[in-house]
């Protein structure tokens, strides 16, 4: 067992058999400032800053995302991702909903900005906040109708849509819900004859991979053709857990793709961002997305250049094999969706000038 590990374990004075149950880790997140004040022997100073930044955006770590955190280093990239920072709540110039999905919204929390294509964001609720979401507007909404309702209300436009042939399921974490009601919406969203694809997207693997029971398998696998999306942004969430969770997904027959985030401070360097995709490929896991970090209000000290992510896409363009890649994606409002930026073409510009004579042969 890992000494962080050890040392939350002994605190929540629990059994190996709860840390391994995701209920346990669920309702055992560390929501309360106070307690992870405490947890880090943290001084008066820094708890009121924990606590006015979790005021506006609210805190939530599982036990397990905890005790990945190098407490040694202030810097610790699991960390910066999910402690409370003043800087969220200090910036004021950028906007919500950097996508404009809510202007999208045919019924609530369906996005429908594509038109093959549609986002159920089925719940608020996340095992672990990710300080970078750009979804926290709604961390605090309490939901306006019912769960039942909600999805009935999905249900009932995405079958009167046939345009519709591919649903994102996603949130908020949609493996926060219970497999009944995952089993339900998943069966119903099946008999919808002009659905063809499911999507899930979900950091459970990430934040809590015991969440990825064999039960959970079973429903997943009923409802292929059924892709998986994560979210792997640091090499350190790269655990045996974690690639438990993925390598069952992967046996059930679930394709499993990670979505990373560009974060200054934690994945913006070439020798991250490759490790990160080297101990991918070694978990079978495609790197499909790198998204630049959107505009979104409280996200703001996370983003970097566009000028340094094409600069360090371009290095792991030319250091590694063509299946590590990832596209690197600035997604924008509306329907123009995610607009590649093309390093290739930088890239291949370049080189293009530099081996003229050799294509010139060709002319
Ligand atoms: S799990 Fe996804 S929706 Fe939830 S906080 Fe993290 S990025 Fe946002």
């Amino acid at each position: 067992m890992n000494p962080n590990k050890k040392s939350v374990f002994r605190l929540i004075n629990t059994s190996d058999q709860n840390w391994s149950d995701w209920h346990w880790q669920f309702k055992n997140r560390i929501t309360k400032p106070g307690i992870l004040a405490n947890l880090l022997h943290e001084p008066a100073e820094k708890r009121e800053e924990l606590q006015r930044a979790a005021t506006v955006y609210p805190l939530a770590i599982t036990p397990y995302y905890f005790s990945l955190i190098n407490h040694t280093n202030e810097n610790d990239p699991i960390k910066k991702q999910c402690f409370p920072d003043l800087l969220e709540i200090l910036q004021t110039c950028t906007p919500e909903d950097p996508l404009e999905e809510d202007s999208h919204m045919p019924v609530p929390k369906l996005v429908h900005r594509y038109p093959d294509r549609c986002l159920a964001i089925v719940t608020e609720i996340c095992a672990t906040y990710c300080r970078h979401c750009n979804r926290k507007r709604f961390w605090s909404s309490s939901p306006q109708i019912s769960m039942k309702t909600r999805l009935t209300n999905m249900i009932r436009y995405i079958s009167a849509s046939p345009q519709i042939r591919e649903v994102i399921i996603s949130g908020g974490d949609p493996l926060t819900l219970e497999d009944h009601v995952l089993e339900e919406l998943l069966v119903s969203l099946r008999s919808i004859p002009h659905v063809e694809v499911l999507r899930i997207g979900s950091r459970a693997p990430v934040v809590m991979p015991m969440r990825i029971t064999k039960d959970l398998c079973r429903i997943l696998k009923r409802a292929r053709p059924l892709w998986f999306n994560t979210q792997f942004n640091h090499p350190h969430e790269i655990t045996p857990d974690s690639a438990r969770a993925c390598n069952m997904l992967l046996e059930a027959g679930i394709p499993v793709s990670n979505q990373s985030v560009l974060l200054g401070g934690i994945n913006d360097s070439t020798e991250v961002m490759k490790n990160l995709l080297y101990g991918l490929q070694n978990i079978s896991v495609r790197p499909y997305y790198l998204f630049h970090c959107d505009p979104a209000k409280g996200c703001e000290h996370f983003r970097t250049d566009v000028k340094t992510g094409m600069g360090m896409m371009e290095n792991i363009w030319r250091q590694c094999s063509g299946l590590s890649l990832p596209q690197y994606v600035l997604d924008v409002p509306g329907s123009t969706g995610k607009i590649p930026l093309n390093v290739m073409s930088r890239a291949i510009k370049k080189d293009l000038q530099k081996h003229q004579h050799f294509f010139d042969k060709f002319k």
